[in-house]
């Protein structure tokens, strides 16, 4: 059965079929900034098990061979391809339609920039990364 995600205004949605490759927060620099969050949480999905369903998304290089798509309409990043990654798409958990589906675990990524761990904000940062995602 095919997984389904939105942007908040729903112009820009995705489906996608079977397991996530892999689940992560993502605490790097370019993640916070994006989402105006201190991490966001991530998973992969292979490119052939994914399909956008709706409108397509803009596109914005944020670092050499990355690029991060976002609604053009509302503004809701919505996914993040790399060079380093080529056969898979990086999508971001909040934009489930069911966030049942998903999986409780995770790995943790880009923790050299994590801002949660001054205590100001809640942070899932608690052991070390095992993968780079970013920028
Ligand atoms: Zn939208
Ligand atoms: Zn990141």
């Amino acid at each position: 059965m095919a997984k389904r995600g939105k942007c908040l205004c729903g112009a820009v949605s995705f489906e996608f079929s079977g397991a996530e490759n892999w689940r992560g927060h993502c605490h790097c620099e370019s993640c916070r900034r994006n989402t105006s969050s201190p991490f966001t949480t991530w998973f992969g999905v292979p490119n052939e098990a994914f399909s956008f369903t709706g409108k397509m998304p803009k596109t914005y290089a944020s670092s050499p061979g990355a690029r991060r798509m976002f609604c053009g309409d509302c503004g809701t990043p919505i996914a993040f391809e790399h060079d380093k990654f080529p056969h898979e798409i990086h999508l971001y958990a909040a934009s489930l339609e069911d966030p049942r589906i998903f999986s409780r675990i995770f790995i943790l990524i880009g923790t050299s920039g994590c801002i949660g761990c001054s205590g100001a904000m809640v942070c899932p940062n608690t052991r070390p990364h095992r993968l780079e995602h970013g920028p």
